[in-house]
């Protein structure tokens, strides 16, 4: 599922293919994706213009357009952006494709009915909108403990919260309460907050080693939890791993690194 070492990646690769090109036509393949706008109205406001530059919020992709608008990405469960050249037909399960007159076209591929297209007039308008939290590379030390120590609920829901902390998925989440050695169903509240602070160094090393490794798993270090399956060892201290459901979601963790 893209998440946020997903997008940014998926951000990086618009910056260096998609940028500065002008748009000469838009196909929509699947209407149902486009939120909040009208197909028309879509196509009538990327045609002519061109992508400025990106940004990313969490889960989130804007595109700047340079007639002042903003095009929205979310990749649901499976997507994800592919450049090439115009007569090489589009992925399957294409759901737009944006035709430049360099004779490229960007294309978001999305085999499930997840994830969205929207038109936005502004960025941290959208973000307000949709009440996300900080994104999770962004928000500081500060501002992580505070949010963590206040409110209910275990830490492994607050960080999968959205509207909290934008950006993780359970991958992630699971990861980096493995490597900062607590356990996911801990009342976040409860932490000690020097764990916290190092819950959140550990939170922006796991993601930026993602990001620099392209999100390729068999890319990640062997020493972290993601390659390895419940009822494997730990990699770290070789007890056996589990998985439970914790709020409502499959969490893996060692039993031993992460003491309930
Ligand atoms: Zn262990």
């Amino acid at each position: 599922m893209p998440v946020l070492p997903d997008v940014e990646v998926f951000r990086r690769y618009i910056d260096v293919t998609a940028l500065h090109k002008p748009i000469r036509g838009v196909e929509v393949f699947d209407a149902d994706y486009v939120t909040d706008s009208s197909v028309s109205s879509l196509k009538r406001c990327l045609t002519g213009a061109a992508f400025d530059s990106t940004r990313r919020h969490g889960k989130h992709l804007g595109i700047a357009l340079d007639s002042g608008h903003w095009l929205l990405l979310h990749f649901g469960m499976t997507g994800y952006p592919n450049y090439a050249r115009i007569d090489r037909d589009p992925p399957r399960h294409s759901r737009l494709v944006v035709r430049f007159r360099n004779g490229f076209r960007l294309a978001y591929v999305n085999q499930r009915k997840l994830g969205r297209i929207r038109l936005a007039g502004d960025f941290n308008a959208f973000v307000a909108e949709w009440s996300l939290g900080p994104d999770a590379l962004e928000i500081d030390r500060a501002d992580f403990t505070e949010l963590l120590l206040t409110g209910r609920g275990t830490i492994k829901a607050r960080l999968m919260n959205q509207s909290q902390i934008a950006g993780l998925g359970n991958v992630y989440k699971d990861e980096i309460l493995f490597q900062a050695g607590i356990h996911p169903a801990a009342q976040a509240k409860d932490v000690p907050a020097e764990s916290v602070s190092d819950l959140w160094r550990t939170m922006r090393r796991v993601l930026r080693t993602a990001i620099d490794r392209r999100v390729q798993a068999d890319q990640f270090p062997d020493s972290w939890l993601t390659p390895h399956r419940e009822g494997e060892q730990c990699p770290r201290c070789r007890a056996t791993l589990e998985r439970d459901t914790i709020s409502g979601r499959a969490s893996r963790f060692c039993p031993a690194c992460q003491p309930a």
